[in-house]
This record gives C-alpha cells, sequence and structure tokens, in this order.
C-alpha cells in the first residue's frame, strides 16, 4: 500500500483512527509517533499523580538515567517536554480520565466524564502503581527519603554512602536491596514473615551479602526524622513479639510490587494474574486486535521511563501498520 506524504490513514466521519489512553513516557511517545505518522492521535492524559498529566514521573525529582540528559532533568520537566513534542506534531489532548472502554464493538468506544470518543484502535498506557504502605508520614517523606525505585533513586547523593533499608521478602525486595549495595553503606532488608518469598537464587544471593542485613517477623511503622525534618531512621515493630524500636536508616525502599492500571480492560482482552496486560512476545498486541499496550502497564519486569517510551514507540508503529492492512 502506498500513502503520499498528506494521507490521513483510514480517516472516517466520527471516528478516530487511534485513542490513546495514558500520558506518561508510554502515551506521550505513542502520541509524537503517531501524529507524526498522520494518524492525529486522541490522547486521554489521566490526571492520577497529584491531579497533573504526565504519569509516574511527575512524582518525582531528578531523572539522572533517561539518555539525552547528561545532567539529568527533573521528572517533570521531562514529561512537560514529551507533552509539547506531542502537541507539535498534532495530537490531540483531553485532561480527562476514561471512564469506560468497549472493546466489544467496533469502531471502539472510548468514555471520558466529558466525550465519547470512537475510535479504530487503542493504545492502552496506562502505567502501574508501586504499592505503598501507607506509613502516617509516608507523603511528608515521599522522594525525600522513601522511594519505591532502587534503579532510579539508589546513587542519588540523599542515598548515596548511606544506610538504608528496603520492605519485602520477594524477588522485588531482594534484587532492590541487593542493587542498593553497589552505593549504600548498609541494607537492612525488612521482612513482614518469617522467610523470604523470593526464588532461591535470589535468597542465596542476600544470605551471603555481608552488606545486607535480613530482620524477619519485622514490619515498618513509621519514619523517624530530627529536629530539621530530615529522615534519620524506621521505627520497626516486631510481629513476634510487638516490640517496637527504632532502626538508623536515610531512606526507605518499598520492594512490595506494583499494581498495573488494568481495570478498564478487564474481561476485554487478556491479563496476567497480577492484571498485567499481557502482549505478544516483542510487540505491543494484545490478544485484540486493533488494541495495543505499552508502558509499565504490560511490563512487570522493567518499569522505566525509557523502556516505557521504547515500548509506546513499537505500540505507534504497530498501530500504523493495523490500520494500512486495513485499508
Ligand atoms: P506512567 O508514567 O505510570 O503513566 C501512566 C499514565 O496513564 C498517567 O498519565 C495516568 O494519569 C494515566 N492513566 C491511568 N489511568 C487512566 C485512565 N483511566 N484514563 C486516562 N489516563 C489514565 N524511571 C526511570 O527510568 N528513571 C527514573 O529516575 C525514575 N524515577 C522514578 C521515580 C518515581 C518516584 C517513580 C514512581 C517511578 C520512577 N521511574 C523512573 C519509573 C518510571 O516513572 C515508569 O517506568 C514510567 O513512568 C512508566 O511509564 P508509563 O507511560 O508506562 O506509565
Amino acid at each position: 500500500l502506498c500513502a503520499s506524504s498528506d494521507d490521513d490513514i483510514s480517516p472516517s466521519p466520527g471516528v478516530e483512527n487511534l485513542v490513546i489512553i495514558g500520558s506518561g513516557p508510554a502515551g506521550f511517545t505513542a502520541a509524537i509517533y503517531a501524529a507524526r505518522a498522520n494518524l492525529k492521535p486522541v490522547v486521554f492524559e489521566g490526571f492520577q499523580a497529584g491531579g497533573v498529566p504526565g504519569g509516574q514521573l511527575m512524582t518525582t525529582t531528578e531523572v539522572e538515567n533517561f539518555p539525552g540528559f547528561p545532567d539529568g532533568i527533573t521528572g517533570p520537566d521531562l514529561m512537560d517536554r514529551m507533552r509539547k513534542q506531542a502537541e507539535r506534531w498534532g495530537a490531540e489532548l483531553f485532561q480527562e480520565d476514561v471512564e469506560s472502554i468497549d472493546l466489544n464493538n467496533r469502531p471502539f468506544t472510548v468514555q471520558s466524564s466529558e466525550r465519547k470518543v470512537k475510535c479504530h484502535s487503542v493504545i492502552y498506557a496506562t502505567g502501574a502503581t508501586a504499592k505503598r504502605l501507607r506509613l502516617p508520614r509516608e507523603d511528608e517523606f515521599w522522594s525525600r527519603g522513601i522511594s519505591a525505585c532502587a534503579i532510579c533513586d539508589g546513587a542519588s547523593p540523599l542515598f548515596k554512602g548511606q544506610i538504608l533499608a528496603v520492605v519485602g521478602g520477594g524477588d522485588t525486595a531482594t534484587e532492590e536491596a541487593l542493587y542498593l549495595t553497589k552505593y549504600a553503606r548498609h541494607v537492612h532488608l525488612l521482612v513482614r514473615k518469617d522467610q523470604l518469598r523470593a526464588s532461591k537464587a535470589m535468597q542465596d544471593r542476600v544470605f551471603n551479602c555481608p552488606n545486607v542485613t535480613l530482620h524477619f517477623n519485622t514490619e515498618a511503622v513509621d519514619i523517624v526524622s530530627n529536629t530539621k525534618g530530615q529522615m534519620t531512621g524506621i521505627l520497626v515493630r516486631k510481629d513476634d513479639t510487638g516490640e517496637e524500636s527504632v532502626l538508623e536508616a536515610k531512606g526507605l525502599f518499598y520492594g512490595i510490587g506494583h499494581s498495573p492500571n488494568s481495570q478498564l480492560l478487564k474481561g476485554q482482552v487478556e491479563l496476567d494474574s497480577s492484571g498485567y496486560v499481557l502482549v505478544e512476545d516483542g510487540t505491543a498486541k494484545t490478544s485484540l486486535e486493533g488494541v495495543f499496550a505499552a508502558g509499565d502497564v504490560q511490563d512487570h519486569e522493567w518499569r522505566q521511563a525509557i523502556t516505557a517510551a521504547g515500548s509506546g514507540c513499537i505500540a505507534a508503529l504497530s498501530v500504523e501498520r493495523y490500520l494500512v492492512s486495513k485499508n
């Protein structure tokens, strides 16, 4: 099939080519690629992170590992740039949450509180949310002592050379703890149960690492700070005895998993047992033709801005191929 540079692919009255749901690195990258391919994508940005579009990076300060920014860039600045780039190429952005999607009938229907959009294809890029402990002082210390991403934050000056703690007993927590030993003076692993759930290989690595101390039957209760408001420790409780004490630590990392934001797709496309959208290996294709998924909502393993952006690119290019094949 051949198209002239001015052609829109498959324009039909009242039906959009593509709706993208989500405004994180996956959604905006998909929007940039789709807009540049003349698909005129409609983007529902959502506003989960503190009432603004931009996804998870809106809740962080410095992003030091996104290529192209040798001196780092703040999360909000990075997302603002991606947003502007998508707009510049003609993506239509709505700062609205999608409330329902009907994928049973074609064209598909995507509904927010403000509008109903019919479309030939959907890219679902709604991200995932790190599970939190909901400690009393959690909001006060989020990104100022508490983090849910060792790869993102472990090397930051706030944590480098310090005593840190990780909460959790599975693969995520053990990986985070081991990763942090590259930078931290010492790492405490706080495990609620009396054993680890992590794979045998990860358990062996943790047990053999002198820089990690395991605390079984132990729960984090709250953050302890000094008079300047800086985190100095964690109030912990031994579950078997109920005894409470303060563990010295300058940082607390959550390794208790993520929840993919896939609720709207339940029963319409295949999800795995944890709710992640299943995509065909190496592609963005879901179990339903015309519906694609990108970013953390389909990725329980890597969960980085660059991998989300990469999968957004794959999704947009796949949509372009899909629409051309249907023409
Ligand atoms: P998200 O960024 O989660 O975006 C999902 C989007 O979907 C949001 O805009 C949300 O509002 C929208 N949405 C959800 N539901 C709906 C709905 N119903 N309707 C409309 N929109 C909806 N990664 C790095 O590479 N480097 C870092 O330094 C780094 N630091 C991080 C720091 C923190 C505190 C956190 C939490 C994460 C960090 N990450 C970092 C991870 C990175 O942010 C994620 O991997 C990345 O944002 C995933 O992108 P995404 O587009 O898949 O999803």
